[in-house]
């Protein structure tokens, strides 16, 4: 039970594997408003940036599930550095269907809503670790433009234009799932890039430094497609954010 390697040859050198920066988490974690020793459970965890500087800097504590060995190695070396081991700590695990043991304050799924099979079982899997009245974390992507048709669509990495919806059809969607938004923090193209572009080098080094590996063609390939598809497709089309979500 692993990540397929290409994401963490891609992402190997990512402590956030999403398109927000470091800042923009900061604002993020600020803006929720929420006490020092909130409880949060953070599924598909990552390399464990956004738990591990929320407790640093706002006290928060919790655990994060992720089925990458990889990044979740690096989440906990990063707790480690950042002091907070007391605080938080990171499983290596299947997120589907993870319920927390006691309920949390703040349950968050930032950039896996496949974990639930979409966002309204995401919504429902991160409720039923919620105590009544916590918040919800998704993060999620959205049309920033309609693409034109299915092949626009699928250069975006998508299966399809049906995969996402614009920005207010997301946020109508919270609401017929009898949620409030809010908060919210959105990428932007300058944040996507440091996602996006971030990986290139990354591949780059990687393939000079494994050229006899048997994914070099694959990675080859795509360091040589990628970022003219990406500048042409993703960074026109694809918005990304992160959702707070409140039950009415
Ligand atoms: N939330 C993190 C990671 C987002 S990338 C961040 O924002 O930085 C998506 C993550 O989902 C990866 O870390 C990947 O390993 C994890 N993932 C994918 N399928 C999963 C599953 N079934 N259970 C747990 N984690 C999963």
């Amino acid at each position: 039970m692993d990540l397929p390697r290409i994401f963490t040859i891609r992402e190997s050198g990512h402590r956030i594997h999403n398109p927000l920066t470091p800042a923009k988490f900061a604002t993020l974690g600020e803006s929720l408003r929420l006490a020092p020793g909130t409880r949060v459970l953070d599924l598909a965890s990552g390399s464990g940036e956004m738990l591990c500087t929320w407790a640093r800097d706002l006290g928060f504590t919790g655990t994060g599930v992720d089925i990458s060995t990889l990044f979740t190695e690096q989440a906990q070396t990063r707790a480690v550095e950042l002091g907070v081991t007391d605080r938080v700590g990171f499983v290596h695990g299947d997120a589907a269907g993870h319920v927390a043991d006691e309920p949390v304050d703040l349950a968050c799924c930032v950039g896996a809503t496949w974990i639930g099979n979409g966002v309204a079982g995401t919504v429902e899997l991160l409720d039923r670790s919620l105590r009544p009245g916590g918040m919800m974390l998704i993060g999620e992507p959205y049309w920033r433009r309609t693409p034109p048709d299915e092949e626009t669509a699928k250069a975006c990495h998508a299966t399809g234009l049906a995969d996402f919806l614009p920005l207010h059809g997301l946020i109508e969607q919270f609401g017929d799932l009898g949620y409030d938004v809010v908060e919210m923090m959105l990428a932007d193209q300058d944040s996507w890039d440091r996602y996006a572009a971030a990986q290139w080098l990354s591949m780059r080094r990687w393939l000079d430094q494994n050229p006899d590996d048997e994914m070099a063609p694959e990675v080859r390939e795509e360091l040589a497609d990628e970022p003219a598809r990406y500048t042409r497709y993703t960074r026109e089309y694809l918005g990304w954010g992160v959702f707070a979500l409140m039950k009415r």
